[in-house]
């Protein structure tokens, strides 16, 4: 079973497919899992959780003080703005897993250091949205934490989802199960990668937009 474990829809603010879109492009393209990381959103889970076509993994990517970090399988928002630590806490108290997102990315990562010194449940070792460099070092970082590992495309836009993924068990038939493969080391990882080019324009862009939020992250 193939999953797609970053994915944005337009509850964040820089998303452009509908919810329903995002079911509708990942049944197109083979998934039959998805989790919804919208920028510090949850709204989507409760939108799609009834589809009958694609399983929904209640998710978020939460901006936390020091960079992004993907919460699975949480039952509730988790709120902006907090310290690694702290957010790793209201992740575990909303019952679900802490993943250092695309720890090497410029602007929204949370580094090396970070990753590696607070109790993560596991590392997004693969982001379709991440250069080449970033993916490889966040694979070999991944492997020397040892914990489990996701992957996902990043897709803020319909034509990009599944261009990361992981392979879970065919047993699989509900987002706990999925989350349970997952903490159970069973995800298999798969991504393209982001052309540095288009990175220097993300730079741009992530620039810009800043100034326009007021000099807020996202
Ligand atoms: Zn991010
Ligand atoms: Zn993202």
């Amino acid at each position: 079973m193939i999953a797609d474990l970053h994915v944005h829809t337009n509850y964040s603010k820089d998303g452009r497919s509908t919810p329903q879109q995002v079911v509708d492009r990942a049944v197109e393209v083979g998934l039959k899992c998805v989790a919804i990381t919208d920028h510090n959103e949850f709204r989507a889970f409760n939108d799609l959780k009834d589809n009958g076509r694609v399983i929904i993994i209640p998710a978020e990517e939460v901006s936390s003080s020091e960079g992004h970090i993907v919460a699975l399988g949480i039952d509730r928002q988790i709120p902006r703005g907090l310290g690694i630590q702290e957010t790793i806490d209201a992740i575990h108290e909303a019952g679900g897993y802490a993943f250092a997102a695309h720890p090497y990315r410029w602007w929204s990562g949370l580094g090396e250091k970070n990753t590696l010194k607070f109790p993560f449940d596991g590392v997004e070792a693969l982001n379709a949205r991440s250069v080449p460099h970033a993916n490889r070092k966040s694979m070999v970082l991944a492997k020397r934490i040892g914990k489990p590992i996701t992957a996902g495309s990043d897709a803020h836009s319909p034509s990009r989802i599944g261009w990361g993924k992981v392979t879970l068990p065919d047993t699989v038939t509900d987002w706990q199960g999925a989350v349970q493969a997952i903490m159970a080391g069973q995800a298999v990882p798969e991504s393209v990668n982001r052309h540095p080019l288009e990175s220097l324009r993300y730079g741009f862009k992530s620039i810009g937009e800043w100034l326009l939020r007021g000099c807020r992250r996202m």
